[in-house]
């Protein structure tokens, strides 16, 4: 049986954080596979955010350095909102005899039981969580009384958020002097390339 992991985010911008975590579920989780899934339409997000096309490349840039990195472009062609959900059934119905992980950080974690149809993902995926910003994975209280998979994955602090990275950019900082502890020089350069996050986009 094949082991996929599936990370979803924004990934507006990419980060180490995220590029951190990738890294350690496919080490823990002995996985064959890590499909990185970036949101097409984020019903919980009220901001708009940076085109496809460019977070796309973004994650491209990066992704290349590990073969069992997949980008997985799903939500960004379906229209609607992104329901992760529809996502694992339709990833579930192609690849029928897989283990599948559902790699999240800690605030997802805490924020599981307002996802749509969090229970039938529950009865499909094993979740695998990592600590961030210093709280480590703890079940939100409607979790408490459900059986579910979880695994906790060693993640040493990733203290990064793309937040940060944009708030950084739009306050006038060059994306070719972001440190290499926040995005990949890759990225970087793109991001520079683009004129992304400085209001000239
Ligand atoms: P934003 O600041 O725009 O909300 P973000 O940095 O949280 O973005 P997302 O793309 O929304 O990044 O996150 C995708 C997934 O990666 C989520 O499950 C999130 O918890 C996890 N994640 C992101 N950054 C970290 C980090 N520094 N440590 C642990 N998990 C992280």
């Amino acid at each position: 049986m094949r082991r996929i992991g599936l990370f979803g985010g924004s990934f507006d911008p990419v980060h180490q954080g995220h590029l951190a975590l990738a890294r350690c579920a496919l080490a823990h989780l002995a996985l064959d596979e890590l499909r990185w899934i970036p949101v097409g339409q984020p019903w919980q997000k009220s901001r708009v955010l940076t085109s496809g096309v460019h977070r796309v490349a973004m994650l491209e840039a990066v992704l290349v350095d590990e073969p069992r990195f997949v980008l997985e472009r799903c939500e960004l062609d379906r229209t609607g909102p992104s329901y992760t959900l529809d996502t694992v059934r339709t990833l579930q119905a192609a690849t029928p005899a897989a283990t599948w992980f559902l790699i999240i950080g800690q605030d997802q974690y805490a924020n599981f039981a307002s996802w749509h149809g969090w229970p039938e993902l529950l009865q499909r995926v094993t979740l695998a969580v990592a600590a961030r910003d210093g709280c480590v994975p703890t079940p939100p209280p409607a979790l408490t009384e459900v059986a579910h998979q979880l695994v906790v994955l060693p993640l040493p602090a990733q203290p990064v958020s793309a937040t940060e990275i944009r708030a950084r950019l739009v306050a006038g900082a060059a994306a070719l002097e972001l440190k290499s502890t926040l995005v990949a020089p890759a990225v970087a350069s793109y991001i520079a390339r683009h004129r992304l996050y400085c209001g000239n986009a």
